[in-house]
């Protein structure tokens, strides 16, 4: 492999890979964490699963079909010849880890939350990357319409947590196993009778769902009177669905209903739905899930039916840059120390672990820099206070505690620092 040069011989990252580097990597970890965050307060449990997988699990798991499985795999034979693929998505992997595990046989539902990097060879563009991080919830082993509300909520609440309002849910029912064979016929024969082109029968033939989803104008045209799953679900399917928009409204989830939404994995079944932000352009899709009935089984488990959902970490960051938010802490400490000599340098190591070990955020500067140049970089590193300890003061047995805000600043004695800077923390 050639790695990407740069100028000068230096490398930078692949194509299509974003990195995150101070200060927005503390964005992005704050942006990641909330959305865990409502997922834990929900009682789902954190698991941690490979990167890589064995390929059949995706291939069966996903459905060939898909965009995501047909072309945008990184796949590649590992050393003892096993074709190994880079994870394009985490429904899969969370189940095979069910199965494998046997959390299925434990009380039901089983719900799970996951964080991490994803990878699809996509073209790269603003907000679509080669590796890209999702939040993930599962809740396996139960079809009652009660989950499918609770699973839309927080992905709504996490939202909502990171202070977005300008997005919008849509949402659909895709039918089950019972009502979808009948409704794919119906679309199939509606599509037979289009002057399609021999690539878009293809489609049609393998996956005739996937067709509704084009997005050339003269096709979207020619579509206008395609029958609908959502005009042809089952007595059961359609009262799964009703139940489910009747608990989001009782919990003011507001959402849209997109009857003509396609979701770009093969496996979802019934309550399907999206997160869309159009703020954020082309790649307006913040997140997404649904039902999926049938996967557990072709992947080798009991027959369970689940649902969860995926949210983009990257686009919710865009996002909420979109609507000017700042979310998590910007500054890098709240304490800086500032101390003049190698006396001072030590009895301040000292402190700064005491405050530490309170819990308070410390940072100090170091090489014995000038006192203007310290100073400067207690100002950017964005903490509210700055430790002062010079030959005098140590020999005084104080600190100069200065208030950054207020520029206030007085000497405290050694033993009285963790109390005084906490008070103005809390001030
Ligand atoms: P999906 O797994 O395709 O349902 O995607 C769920 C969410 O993951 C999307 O709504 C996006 O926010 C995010 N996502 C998917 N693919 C990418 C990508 N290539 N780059 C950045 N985010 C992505």
């Amino acid at each position: 492999m050639t790695p990407m040069a740069g100028k000068n011989n230096t490398i930078s990252a692949p194509k299509g890979v974003p990195d995150y580097v101070p200060p927005q990597s503390r964005t992005f970890v704050a942006v990641r964490d909330t959305l865990v965050a409502a997922a834990d307060r929900a009682g789902y449990s954190p698991i941690e699963l490979p990167v890589f997988e064995d390929t059949a699990l995706f291939t069966r798991g996903v459905g060939e079909s898909s965009d995501v499985v047909s072309k945008e795999m990184y796949t590649f034979t590992d050393r003892g010849d096993r074709s190994i693929t880079l994870r394009p998505e985490g429904t899969a992997g969370v189940m095979r880890a069910v199965i494998e595990h046997g959390l299925d046989r434990g009380a039901l539902p089983v719900k799970l939350v996951y964080e991490g990097p994803f990878f699809r060879s996509e073209a790269p563009q603003a907000g679509r990357y080669r590796q890209f991080h999702q939040v993930g919830i599962e809740a396996i082993g139960s079809d009652d319409p009660a989950l499918d509300a609770e699973v839309i909520a927080v992905g709504h609440e996490a939202y909502r947590a990171i202070g977005l309002t300008g997005y919008r849910l849509e949402l659909t029912s895709l039918g089950d196993q019972n009502d979808r064979p009948a409704y794919r016929e119906k679309l199939q024969a509606f599509l037979a009778a289009l002057p399609l082109d021999d690539a878009t029968r293809e489609r049609a033939r393998i996956n005739p769902l996937r067709v509704l989803d084009d997005k050339r104008p003269a096709v979207q045209a020619m579509l206008a009177d395609a029958p609908l799953m959502l005009d042809n679900l089952s007595a059961e399917s359609s009262e799964h669905f009703t139940e489910v928009l009747a608990i989001l409204d009782r919990l003011d989830v507001p959402y849209v209903i997109n009857p003509r939404m396609v979701r770009g994995l093969d496996y979802y079944t019934r309550t399907t739905f999206e997160f869309v932000h159009p703020k954020l352009g082309a790649q307006s899709g913040l997140g997404g899930g649904g039902r999926y009935d049938g996967l557990m089984a072709e992947l080798g488990g009991q027959p369970l039916s689940g649902i969860g959902f995926g949210l983009g970490v990257d686009r919710t960051v865009l996002a909420a840059a979109a609507e000017g938010l700042a979310v998590g802490p910007t500054a890098r400490c709240e304490v800086y120390g500032v101390p003049m000599g190698q006396a001072a340098s030590r009895e301040l190591a000292v402190i700064a672990g005491r405050l530490r070990g309170a819990g308070i955020r410390v940072d100090r500067s170091y090489g014995g820099r000038g006192l203007k140049v310290a100073l400067k970089s207690a100002d950017s590193s964005g903490a509210r206070v700055a430790l002062v300890l010079g030959e005098r003061d140590l020999e005084q047995g104080t600190v100069m505690v200065k208030d950054l805000l207020s520029g206030d600043q007085r000497p405290v004695a050694l033993a009285e620092v963790e109390s005084a800077v906490a008070a103005i923390l809390a001030g």
